[in-house]
Order: C-alpha cells, then structure tokens, then sequence
C-alpha cells in the first residue's frame, strides 16, 4: 500500500473557532496565526494504491465552483486535484474508489467538476465508487441550521445521478488493508480510513483531529455541531493511536502532515513527526 499525500490548496480559519474554548495564551504555542487572529489550514487528501490495481482518493478539497460564495475564506495555493493525481502517474480515469470524510465543503468540492462552456456538472472520477456515509448523507440534505452553508449538494450531486455513491451505515472493510470507520462530533457520520502498511497503520484522522494542535480531548473546534461526543470520540481515536503506534494525518494542519501519538500520564502528545507520505 502506497500513500501519498496531496495539499489541495489553503484558507484561512479564525483562530478562536479553531481551538473552540481554548484561550489564545494556550494556543498560540502550538499553532501560528497572524495579526487578524487567522490561521493558514491545508485541505489535504490522499491517494492511496494498492498492488491489487485499485487506486483510491480520500477526501477532494474545495475544488473550484463555490470560491466566489466563500471568499470569506481567502483561499490561496489552490491547485487541480486531476492535475496533481496525473504528475503522479494517474489518470482521474484510474481512480476506482473514492472516500469522503464526510461532505462539507472543504472536502469534497472536486468530487464534481464544471463545464466552463454550458455550466454542467460532471464527476471528476467518474469510474470511481464514492464511499459516504448513510448519516453523513442525510445530514447533507437535512442539515441542521449550524452546518448548512457548509454543504453544497452540487459538489456529490452529479455521483448520485450516475449511481456512484455507496452508502456505509457500520464500519467497513474496503479490502484487507483499508477499514473505514464512523466517528461522531464534528458533523454526524463522519468516516475515518484505517490504512495498514507495512510499518503501521496509517489513519486519515479527517476532522476528527484537524490538526496535530488539536490532539488534546478538550481542544475542540467551535465548528463541531456536537462537541461533547467529539470529546469521547477523539479520546477513542487517541487510544487506539497510542496503544496501537498508529500514525495520524492532519487534513488541515498547514504545517505537521502525520505524526504518531503517545500516552504520557494521563496526556496524549505528538511523538514522532512523520513527512515521509
Ligand atoms: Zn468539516
């Protein structure tokens, strides 16, 4: 199994709504930002191939058809996930599966492109199953009022027309090496990819835990919609980590990609940086 990862580009996120109740005095050692309080986040995705021929994307970044509605956001770098995929030697043609954290904004925006020319919408991977979760689905099309301008149903729209979307209701095996499982908190549903390597089990920690700041249980994003259960599932994310020498990646940390997690009375802290993927 080979993971490499790709910034799909960056925006910038209010510091205070990054470390929800934490105070600035606290944060500020563990996460920059500048004199309007604003951190840079990544919007990071993998792609992961496997030797049996499958080659799989997780989550799509912002893409492009919305930037003008969230300019808010100052988004900067960004750059075309197909292009990246084929300097890396595959065609959005190859891509057979598809996995989406869950469907704000910032994660699956090129899951759909459009026709410059007559406005339509088509799937950028269009052999690939796009795997979400059945809550994370429904959510999306009955949000509740604090989530809502972060969905826009055009971004997964057109894989729903052509039948490409498979719905997970339980933690799933994708093959030997790839689980996915559900996580709470952040937004309802929310699937978390365990990748087994050679070395170590690799997790795609999604929002779970943004960034490698966020590795405390209390530090929570005021963009959770239920904090509380993030709380409990982000302790159930870091214990497997640290029992089990997993690696974390940072989807929205600008600066620490993947790092390993250890336990030290009663604490759970970064350990081992990890730039390699
Ligand atoms: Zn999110």
């Amino acid at each position: 199994m080979k993971i490499q990862l790709i910034d799909t580009g960056y925006f910038y996120a209010d510091g205070g709504a990054m470390f929800g109740p934490i105070p600035k005095t606290a944060w500020q050692h563990r996460y920059p930002s500048d004199d309007n309080n604003r951190c840079v986040l990544a919007m990071r995705s993998a792609l992961l191939s496997n030797n049996d021929g499958r080659i799989l994307v997780i989550d799509t970044g912002a893409g492009n058809k919305h930037l003008k509605q969230l300019s808010y956001y100052g988004f900067f770098n960004l750059t075309d996930l197909g292009g990246e995929l084929s300097k890396r030697g595959v065609s959005r043609e190859q891509v057979t599966d598809v996995i989406l954290t869950h469907l704000h904004f910032d994660h699956c925006g090129y899951t759909t492109v459009k026709d410059e020319k007559n406005g339509t919408l088509s799937l950028a991977f269009p052999n690939a199953t796009h795997w979400i979760s059945r809550e994370q689905w429904e959510n999306c099309h009955r949000p509740n009022h604090l989530e809502k301008d972060a969905y826009f149903t055009e971004n997964i729209y057109a894989a729903a027309k052509a039948n490409k979307i498979r719905l997970i209701d339980h933690d799933t095996a994708l093959s030997e090496d790839i689980h996915l499982r559900l996580y709470g908190g952040h937004t309802p549903g929310q699937i978390v990819p365990y990748i087994k390597t050679p070395g170590r089990t690799v997790v795609f920690a999604g929002d779970v835990i943004p960034l490698a700041a966020s590795v405390s249980p209390e530090w929570i994003s005021a963009y959770d919609t239920f904090p509380v259960t993030s709380y409990y599932e982000k302790i159930r994310m870091l214990e497997d980590a640290a029992n089990e020498e997993q690696a974390l990646i940072y989807c929205h940390d600008a600066y620490i990609s993947c790092s390993t997690i250890k336990k030290i009375k009663g604490f759970y802290k970064t350990e081992q940086i990890i730039s390699s993927y």
